[in-house]
């Protein structure tokens, strides 16, 4: 590692702020949402110290990083100068070949004693990879219309007008947004009073489609001179191919209300992942970084070794993606999710791929897998991909008493990965295989992919 790279890790605080708002379904660690998986602006508070390379270690990861990461990119990312306020970002002054290689050696200090860490999977352009960017509305000190996000511990808003990690198409709407609400003068939503309109902005972009979902979260039903508003903003970026406006009347930190209604367009947006179409809507799960998402599922499924045969269990299914993305290889797949709009949009997503050998069932996956092993029902091969919390004792003793041939563990919470397959190689896994892949560039977060075997399989 350079010197300036050290200095900056050294200067990098991990604390984390606190929530300022919450995306419903951004991963919510509890059963009517999703767990805190999408990163970025939903962050816990944890600290780590930033190991320092020690000279003559032996990083074969390297060659891949420098191979597949282009310094052009980094550039850029010299520095975001709102890092501190912000929080979202912790790396932005750290090269990205760095980042990789701070990523590399944490994960090898915290799961090295189950095996060979792989070298880490890097972005070819790791800046603006985020498809799905929220921007809360407010006014600055001149009374001019703000977005941004929270600062630290605190409900003032840090206007946020360029973002290294944030699609730039999105960021551009949101742009547009701002300008529109001036010039049709709507009233932005008082925190304090509870009163006023125009709340936040949600925008997702397709990756594979460019297909845009506008979400205009407002403080009350009535919207005047909305069907104008949103002429105009389709005008200005005609790849926006749905509106939607959603209610949110209470004075919560929680940024969509329940009640929603379709301005423009079909109400959702579809993308592609590894061959297959998937609806994303205002509320449903789904990856943040579709391109390194796809060589995230595409390792999943490598490892789960598929023949066609299979039995396979897709737990903590979400939108059914990596489940849909392994039943073409496998003989057939459950999936268990305990959020019902992420099960009704699962099962949507099954029917328009015609995926014919794959159902998926409303529950809690550790309840489902108990009764599963209870009646004696087996499965070849079990995916997981549970919340950043990571699995439960009831799963982890029904998955073992199930006893797949292989698990394949998807993380994004490295701590509680490595609790996990503590407790799986106590009751007779074997690590064969940890692969990170880098999700979240300029951020500390990890994700990694572990293939488990049954050691009674190698007999
Ligand atoms: N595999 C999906 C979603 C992973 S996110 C994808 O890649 O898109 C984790 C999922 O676990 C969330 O959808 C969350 O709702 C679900 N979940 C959280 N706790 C659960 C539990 N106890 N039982 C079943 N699903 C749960």
């Amino acid at each position: 590692m350079t010197e300036a790279g050290k200095r900056n890790f050294k200067k990098i605080n991990h604390s984390k702020k606190p929530v300022g708002s919450k995306i419903q379904n951004d991963h919510k660690d509890s059963a009517n949402g999703h767990s805190k998986k999408e990163m970025g602006r939903e962050q816990t508070a944890k600290k780590t110290t930033c190991p320092v390379r020690k000279s003559g270690d032996d990083f074969k990861w390297q060659q891949k990083a420098n191979a597949v990461v282009k310094p052009e990119g980094c550039d850029e990312a010299a520095g975001c100068p709102l890092t501190k306020k912000c929080g979202g970002c912790q790396f932005t002054k750290v090269p990205y070949t760095e980042q990789l290689k701070h990523k590399q050696m944490h994960m090898r200090k915290l799961l090295g004693r189950f095996g060979k860490v792989e070298p880490i999977i890097g972005m070819e352009q790791p800046l603006y990879y985020r498809h799905k960017v929220h921007a809360v509305l407010g006014r600055g000190r001149k009374g001019e219309i703000i977005s941004g996000t929270y600062e630290a511990r605190s409900h003032k808003i840090v206007p946020v007008e360029h973002c290294l990690i944030e699609d730039e198409k999105a960021q551009a709407v949101i742009a547009t947004v701002r300008r529109l609400i001036k010039e049709f003068k709507l009233y932005i939503y008082d925190e304090d009073l509870g009163t006023g309109l125009m709340r936040h902005v949600l925008v997702r972009r397709g990756y594979a489609t460019g297909e845009i979902l506008v979400v205009l979260v407002t403080g009350t039903v009535v919207f005047p001179g909305k069907n104008n508003f949103v002429k105009a903003l389709v005008k200005e970026h005609p790849e926006i191919t749905t509106i939607v406006q959603n209610i949110n009347d209470r004075r919560t930190s929680v940024v969509l209300g329940e009640r929603e209604q379709v301005l423009y367009g079909p109400g959702f947006i579809r993308d592609e992942l590894c061959g297959f179409t998937f609806r994303i809507s205002a509320s449903s799960f789904y990856q943040v970084n579709p391109a390194q998402t796809e060589k995230l599922y595409n390792t999943a499924i490598e490892m789960a070794g598929l023949t066609g045969k299979e039995t396979v269990i897709d737990a903590y299914c979400g939108t059914g993606t990596i489940g849909i993305a392994a039943s073409r290889k496998a003989g057939r797949v459950i999936g268990v999710e305990v959020n019902k709009a992420a099960v009704r949009d699962a099962r949507l997503n099954l029917k328009d791929n015609a995926v014919k050998n794959m159902t998926v069932k409303q529950d809690d996956a550790g309840r489902f897998m108990l009764e599963m092993a209870a009646r004696g029902e087996k499965a070849d091969v079990v995916l997981m991909d549970p919340p950043r919390t990571g699995s439960d004792k009831n799963f982890l003793s029904a998955v073992t008493k199930m006893g797949p041939d292989r698990i394949v563990y998807i993380s994004c919470g490295p701590d509680t990965l490595a609790r996990d397959l503590g407790i799986l190689t106590k009751s007779g896994y074997r690590v064969m295989r940890m692969q990170p892949v880098d999700l979240f560039p300029q951020t500390e977060h990890i994700e990694n992919v572990v293939l488990l075997s049954n050691k009674k399989s190698h007999r």
